[in-house]
């Protein structure tokens, strides 16, 4: 069977990083196996879910480069829950309760108060036909639950937990219909499982004992559950998910200067036994990715990790990826001169400025003004058309022999770019050219001394 994974969010709100963790995990594990991940828009909520919410979702997966090979709505498939649900009716394996928040809270209270597990009595089990009729004819409309088998276990292998196991006695049956009519989570997505052919689902921890309920649901419903993997979920360095976490998404890391490659690279890894590392290639990814590699302890999602990844990754991104976002005119040679010093692709755009000039004369001693005045006239004589920094660099040690190190580099430095750091002068100088640097040099030699 094709591997089938999917990513179900709910668009009650925009992804936050936790969420774009799962869906990057889905897509990772379908395409290690030649699968297909699909999306699921969970829209049952029909209050809740908003248009721009399911777009955002989309816009944030394809930044991220995550395609989808399929996509269902929940809210487009009542008539499918409706059919399925009349199966678990004739088979007796949902059933009717009326009881208000208000009476389960307080038999949830005489439980605990009495020492025992907050579990749904099932006293709705013993209503009659008539009891039902007459619940019918003054106006009262049922929820619906879902009857736990509770003759064996439930026991499943979890890709990331292992072996689990779970009591259904021990469980309250899970309400998965509201007295409206409306669909709660759990019943709709093990239909949709079932429907899509989705062989793996992998969530977070949080949906452990949903998975039990469900896998009755799925034998109920006369299918073979999928394979199940739960991942622990995601922190903050402080050790809990903080609110900047919890509401953290992509918008505002793009904003940030977050690219899609560092993102992934980092929330591939986070969690696992595999090293986070500046890897810009999807594919070492997904050769890489195992959900056996997945610990149990909370991943620890640092923003300052994603910066530092973020830098390494710009280091690294070919001219191809990131050309429609640099500077007109800037091409190959100068993004790769230019990249090892940045943080953020929108800094090229300085860097260019620098070498298209004008740049600031810098202020500096009568004798480093003399000494460019030297070097201005060296570079006239240099040949500009190989390696000009190393010819320039080595003339002037030949002529000025006083001049070695940074008070030989610095001053050349300060005059062709009015900076005091930056970019590897052996690539910017052919990028500054000839024509400029001349000018440079010569300006710096006739500027203003440095303030005393
Ligand atoms: N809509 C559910 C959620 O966002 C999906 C959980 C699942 O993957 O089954 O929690």
């Amino acid at each position: 069977m094709t591997v089938t994974t999917r990513f179900a969010p709910s668009p009650t709100g925009t992804l936050h990083v936790g969420n774009v963790r799962t869906a990057l995990h889905c897509w990772l594990l379908a395409r290690k196996h030649g699968g297909r991940f699909l999306l699921r828009i969970d829209d049952t909520d029909l209050e809740r879910s908003r248009e721009e919410h399911v777009a955002s979702i989309k816009a944030d997966l394809e930044w991220l480069g995550l395609p989808w090979d399929g996509e269902e709505r929940q809210s487009a498939r009542f008539d499918l829950y409706e059919r399925e649900f009349q199966k678990l009716i004739a088979a007796g394996r949902v059933y009717r309760c009326y009881e208000t928040a208000q009476e389960l809270d307080l038999k949830r209270k005489v439980l605990l108060g009495r020492g025992l597990p907050p579990i749904y009595d099932r006293a709705a089990l013993a209503l009659t036909e008539a009891d039902h009729a007459a619940r019918a004819a003054a106006g009262e409309s049922p929820h619906w639950r879902f009857r736990l088998d509770h003759t064996a276990p439930i026991e499943w292998v979890d890709a990331i937990r292992g072996e689990q196991h779970f009591e259904p006695a021990k469980m309250s049956d899970p309400v998965v219909r509201r007295a409206d009519g409306s669909w709660l989570y759990l019943l709709p997505s093990v239909i949709d499982d079932i429907a899509m052919a989705v062989t793996d689902v992998l969530r977070g921890e949080d949906h452990v004992s949903n998975t039990a309920t469900q896998i009755q649901m799925f034998a109920a419903l006369g299918a073979q559950p999928p394979r199940f993997a739960h991942e622990a979920l995601l922190v903050g360095t402080e050790g809990k998910l903080s609110k900047r976490l919890g509401s953290l998404g992509v918008a505002a890391l793009r904003g940030e200067g977050i690219e899609p490659e560092a993102l992934v690279a980092l929330l591939a890894r986070l969690g696992t036994s595999d090293p986070v590392e500046p890897v810009a290639e999807r594919q070492v990814l997904i050769d890489n990715f195992d959900l056996g590699h997945f610990g149990r302890a909370p991943a620890r999602f640092d923003e300052a990790e994603l910066h530092r990844l973020n830098a390494q990754i710009v280091h690294r991104l070919p001219f191809a990826r990131v050309a429609h976002l640099l500077p007109a005119g800037m091409g190959e040679a100068a993004w790769e001169a230019i990249r090892p010093n940045l943080e953020h692709i929108s800094e090229a755009a300085d860097w260019w400025r620098i070498v298209t000039g004008p740049v600031a004369a810098p202020a500096l001693e009568d004798a480093d003004r003399l000494y460019l005045d030297i070097a201005h006239e060296i570079a006239l004589t240099i040949d500009w058309s190989e390696g000009p920094w190393i010819q320039l660099c080595n003339a002037i040690k030949a002529n000025v022999p006083s001049r070695k190190g940074k008070a030989l580099f610095l001053p050349l430095r300060q005059a062709l770019t009015g900076m005091d750091h930056g970019p590897d002068m052996a690539a910017l100088l052919p990028l500054i050219g000839r024509e400029r640097a001349l000018e440079r040099l010569e300006a710096a030699s006739r500027s203003a001394g440095a303030p005393s």
